[in-house]
């Protein structure tokens, strides 16, 4: 057998970086042991058993250890009510959900910081101009700009919250294809502070996107009123094969329900076919996942710093969330880049990856992804709009060990000929 190879100039830039990093490394794994014993305590405060494994097919009545999996969340999140469903096709649609969920036809959304990720674009109806967006069922959208130095804006956030007409509060936790940093679980309770003063009736609703697990207290903990993410990001530990959940307020959660399938039948419909267990398995090791996905984008950050590339976060700095903004400065850069994180993959690996024009961005974009689960990006992957700074966004890594092999071939590929 052939074994990956990897030059000493690596190897030795390896050990550097991982060297300067173990301060990091050492508070990642505290937050994994702390998170790791919340989750344990929840499932045994539930007593989950093999029965809630078994699945339901059709509708999907009584499906115990579905409606079981609810109420774990939202112990582990902290919230009144959680819906946690196979039927949530990707996170859009479960933010969607939300927005939908919270918002009457002559209602305001208000986006807290600057502009939301680029599929929820489509859903407000900032771009697109779809059939059925919020803005064609009636719902104006307002945007907080972020600030000059590219934070949140708490000052306009304060004026534009306090319209009466403002019924639903966005916050988006994860930096998304923004340059702005990702707000931490304590920013995302002082902008919520800030809105609930001036207007106690608007619903905070936080996309929790990459953020779950990353801090011991989640949005939810410090007045979210909605938080919402992606099972094949964070709580899915990388084994769930698909869907989204919703934590919050139980008449929010409810109304969420109604848009997650129609209004009268709720939550009550939804068959999980045999994968209640991976979603249990997969929240179960989620605490543990994440953190492996953290030490892959510290040691990611620290080896391309050594190399003299800009990063956001800094190897150094804090974590609110699992990407890893690297600037490759050409887009030949990037293209390396990517090749090396898809050579590193279990899955795919032969599989050169090229900038194509993906629906919905207005530049071509270029993904490295080798997943088990389609586009799974708890899992190592890098993706990169094709203009300037020339920027990859980097997230996974199931393992550290594979993270970090794959980004050691990423490197590999970038001094190759440099
Ligand atoms: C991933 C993500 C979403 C949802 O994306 P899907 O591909 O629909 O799951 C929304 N917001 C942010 C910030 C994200 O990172």
């Amino acid at each position: 057998m052939s074994m990956i190879s990897l030059s000493d100039q690596v190897l030795q830039l390896a050990r550097e970086a991982q060297a300067e990093v173990q301060g990091q490394f050492a508070a990642i794994d505290e937050i994994a042991e702390y998170n790791s014993r919340k989750v344990l305590a929840a499932f045994q405060n539930h007593r989950v058993a093999e029965a809630c494994f078994a699945g339901t097919s059709g509708y999907g009545y009584d499906d115990l250890g579905r409606d079981l999996l609810d109420q774990i969340y939202a112990d582990i999140f902290g919230t009144e009510d959680a819906l946690v469903r196979l039927q949530f096709v990707n996170g859009t649609h479960a933010i969607a959900s939300c927005l939908y969920g919270v918002l009457e036809p002559g209602d305001v959304l208000l986006s807290a910081v600057g502009a939301p990720y680029d599929t929820m674009q489509g859903v407000i109806g900032i771009t697109g101009d779809y059939p059925l967006s919020l803005k064609k069922y009636g719902v104006e959208y307002r945007e907080v700009p972020i600030s000059q130095e590219n934070t949140p804006d708490r000052e306009t956030l304060a004026q534009m919250a306090a319209d009466p007409k403002v019924k639903a509060v966005l916050i988006q936790r994860s930096k998304g294809y923004s340059t702005r940093a990702s707000l931490s679980v304590a920013e995302i309770g002082e902008l919520i502070s800030i809105v609930k003063s001036v207007n106690p009736n608007a619903a905070c609703v936080v996309d929790n996107c990459y953020g779950e697990f990353v801090e011991q207290n989640e949005p939810s903990q410090v007045g979210a009123d909605l938080i919402v993410g992606s099972l094949i990001k964070n709580p899915g530990g990388g084994l769930a094969p698909t869907g989204g959940y919703i934590c919050g307020r139980a008449d929010l959660v409810e109304r969420a329900s109604y848009r997650l399938t129609v209004p009268g039948i709720g939550r009550e419909c939804g068959c999980t076919l045999g994968n209640n267990r991976a979603l249990y398995q997969g929240l179960f090791l989620a605490p543990h996942t994440v953190a492996q996905a953290l030490k892959t984008a510290i040691f990611a950050a620290r080896i391309m710093e050594e190399l003299g590339y800009d990063t956001e976060p800094h190897s150094d700095q804090l974590r609110h969330d699992i990407i890893q903004m690297i600037s490759l400065r050409t887009p030949e850069g990037v293209e390396k880049f990517c090749r090396g994180i898809q050579s590193g993959s279990p899955v795919d690996s032969y599989v050169t990856p090229v900038p194509w024009d993906m629906p919905g961005y207005d530049v071509p974009v270029i993904m490295a992804a080798g997943a088990f689960i389609q586009g799974a990006s708890i899992e190592l992957s890098a993706d990169a709009p094709m203009r300037e700074p020339y920027t990859v966004y980097l997230q996974g890594g199931l393992t550290y060990e594979s993270g970090k092999t794959g980004i050691l071939l990423a490197v590999e590929e970038l001094l190759k000929r440099a």
